[in-house]
């Protein structure tokens, strides 16, 4: 009962990320996906779906708190959505990236279906960003090795 719940609330929240990134599913955005390498796919889709190197993710199942590492809110929960919109210590990079976004209606929707992508992949590979991530990966690896080491 329990799990089944949260299975249901963790879908519901993935569905409601994945839609504030990509607010219009199409079959010209799937076929610009098919372009992209490897390692920048993962990355939109930790971005994406939320399902990321992201502590407010990751404390679900890891001893580690969910709060935001970047701005060091005692609030804010450090999601990919956090950190794409709402993140303060990110201020500069999102003005950036609106700025070269420019007016959403200058554009064709397959053209800016595509920027979307890029544009994701490229924000989420800011070096604060990616750094970020790399860091949450060392720490789950810290954990794990803890964990099994208390196991033994
Ligand atoms: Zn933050």
């Amino acid at each position: 009962m329990v799990k089944r719940w949260q299975f249901d609330w963790t879908t519901s929240m993935n569905y409601e990320i994945s839609r504030k990134f990509f607010p219009k599913v199409n079959r010209e955005r799937q076929r610009q996906t098919r372009t992209k390498s490897r390692k920048n796919l993962q990355l939109l889709a930790q971005a994406a779906t939320g399902h990321g190197l992201f502590a407010g993710q990751l404390s679900k199942w890891h001893d580690m708190p969910a709060t935001c590492q970047l701005c060091e809110s005692r609030e804010a929960i450090e999601t990919s959505w956090h950190i794409w919109h709402e993140c303060e210590a990110l201020e500069v990079e999102q003005l950036q990236r609106v700025a070269a976004q420019g007016p959403p209606e200058a554009t064709e929707q397959s053209a800016s279906d595509k920027q979307d992508q890029d544009q994701i992949i490229a924000y989420f590979r800011l070096d604060r960003i990616a750094d970020l991530m790399e860091r949450n990966s060392m720490t789950i690896e810290t954990l794990k090795e803890l964990r099994e080491r208390e196991s033994q």
